[in-house]
């Protein structure tokens, strides 16, 4: 019998669901059990085509409608991922294995968020206008075209809203390929999208690996690339943009720190610290992942991470209860196994945690190390799983030294009493995305992105739109034209 999570069909082109099984096959793992649940086809180059010429084609006549028609339609499109909210989070489940007590509300629903947001946004983008003297100048804001989403693998359903909502307000169109690890849930939101109102071409899902996105990402036709990758596929995405002379998006990685002075209020510094180490099994970007405690506050911070950390349920990702998923797939498991055997030799000392969990899927259990040191590579490298490092700082100064010496910068969260300290602290780390006495929270009225290695350009809010348009400018002379001859 068919799973239910098997999609009708590999690819979403212009309205319909496309099939081509000469593509390479790309197995569907479900991480809590190791069983495959489902297969797609990587596009081929008929299929690439395809979803770039519908794409193309539907782009003028969606950039023509009026802002409000766009936005009504993406609303509409919030509206329907709400009600379905229950089993588009059992289909991310089963894409990443994320527990649904996490997908019920942080998937879809921001997702839908994104959708509706920017749905709102879509009748306000004007442009200016300057006066000089009896002439003046006027400027649009125009859709940049044809647009390229490139996903990862940690939030299917979020990352194809993140990309495509604020596209389709600005009137582009976009060809989006999931992350072949999670490629269901695109697919959803490409449908539900056409339930909505759009027309058909204007938001295309097409499947694949590396190769797949490279040939979007090349095509002459596409005006823009939006990325959520790591580092290395971000540098090459960027060079073969910058080819074309396109617009670019990157959301890459990062090692963030997360800083807690002895006057936090110790729950609160822990629960942030969880937070921004274990949602999602530890596999998201923006994690904290370096959590610098000062010396005064380090065992008692300690003792009560490891308590709280105890607490984690860890089990069948569809039960409620469950509320620490496995690693998306057995790779990335050994990696971020093979990454705590190198904080054990290199002389971390161990709190929690520490290995594979004794039950079928690719569970690691949450892992805390402490008395990490700067240079240890569990410090230096974004492991993208559920291990923690906590380091020791005497001095503000020192600690935001040692935070900024990293390639990443994509978070930073500070925990303190003390508000002035709080402010100057933040001010001083490279980070896109900061928190203070909190951390992760990612709502879309917030800009979303990192400084250095960690991205180019902004996701959600008002900065998302000035990624996905262009300003034109027209002079306007009411009088004569002089000339020299
Ligand atoms: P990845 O870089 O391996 O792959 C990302 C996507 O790029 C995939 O869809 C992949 O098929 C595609 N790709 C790979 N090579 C390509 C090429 N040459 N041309 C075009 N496309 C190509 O990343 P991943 O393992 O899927 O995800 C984990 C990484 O993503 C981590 O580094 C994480 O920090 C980062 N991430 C960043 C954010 C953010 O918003 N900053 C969010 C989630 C994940």
């Amino acid at each position: 019998m068919t799973h239910p999570a098997q999609p009708k069909a590999s690819h979403f082109i212009n309205g319909e669901y496309v099939e081509d099984t000469a593509g390479t096959p790309i197995p569907v793992i479900y991480a809590a059990t190791g069983e495959q649940i489902a297969t797609v086809h990587a596009a081929t180059p008929a299929i690439v085509e395809q979803a770039l010429s519908t794409a193309k084609a539907a782009q003028t006549a969606w950039a023509k409608m009026t802002g409000t028609e766009r936005g009504r339609i993406l609303r509409r499109a919030a509206d329907i991922m709400r009600e379905r909210n229950h089993d588009l989070s059992v289909l991310e489940t089963y894409d990443t294995g994320k527990p649904l007590q996490e997908t019920l509300v942080a998937d879809a629903t921001s997702g839908a968020d994104a959708l509706e947001y920017f749905g709102g946004l879509a009748a306000s983008l004007t442009g200016e206008h300057i006066p000089l003297g009896e002439d003046w100048v006027y400027t649009k804001r125009e859709a940049l075209g044809l647009c390229v989403g490139i996903g990862a693998w940690n939030y299917p359903t979020q990352i194809a809203c993140w990309k495509g909502a604020p596209a389709l307000a600005c009137g582009n169109s976009m060809v989006f390929k999931p992350s072949e690890t999670t490629p269901l849930c695109a697919l959803k939101v490409a449908e539900i999208l056409i339930e909505a109102g759009a027309p058909a071409g204007v938001f295309n899902v097409v499947q694949g690996m590396g190769e797949v996105g490279g040939a979007l990402v090349t095509d002459p036709r596409v005006d823009k690339v939006s990325l959520t990758g790591s580092v290395p596929t971000g540098k090459k995405v960027y060079a073969a943009a910058a080819e074309g002379m396109k617009h670019v998006t990157m959301e890459l990685g990062g090692k963030s720190p997360l800083i807690i002075f002895d006057d936090a209020d110790i729950d609160n510094a822990v629960g942030g610290a969880i937070n921004g180490n274990f949602y999602s099994s530890g596999q998201v970007c923006s994690n904290g992942t370096r959590v610098f405690v000062q010396k005064g506050i380090k065992e008692k911070f300690l003792a009560r991470l490891a308590e709280r950390t105890g607490n984690a349920i860890l089990g069948d990702p569809m039960d409620e209860a469950t509320s620490f998923g496995p690693m998306v797939t057995e790779n990335q498991m050994n990696i971020v196994l093979g990454y705590i055997e190198k904080g054990k030799e290199e002389g971390a000392r161990l709190i929690c945690g520490g290995k594979r969990a004794d039950m079928d899927g690719y569970f690691i259990e949450p892992t805390v190390f402490a008395d990490v040191t700067d240079d240890m590579t569990i410090a230096r490298e974004e492991i993208f799983g559920p291990v923690m490092s906590v380091l020791d700082f005497d001095t503000e100064e020192e600690v935001v030294a040692r935070a900024n010496d990293t390639e990443f910068g994509l978070s930073a969260g500070v925990f303190t009493k003390d508000f002035t300290r709080a402010h100057r602290v933040i001010g001083n780390l490279e980070a896109g995305s900061c928190f203070i006495n909190s951390y992760n929270d990612a709502p879309v009225e917030a800009p979303f992105g990192g400084v250095k290695a960690s991205g180019v350009g902004r996701e959600n809010s008002k900065e998302a739109i000035k990624h996905f348009s262009q300003v034109k400018s027209v002079y306007v002379r009411m009088g004569d034209v002089e000339a020299a001859f």
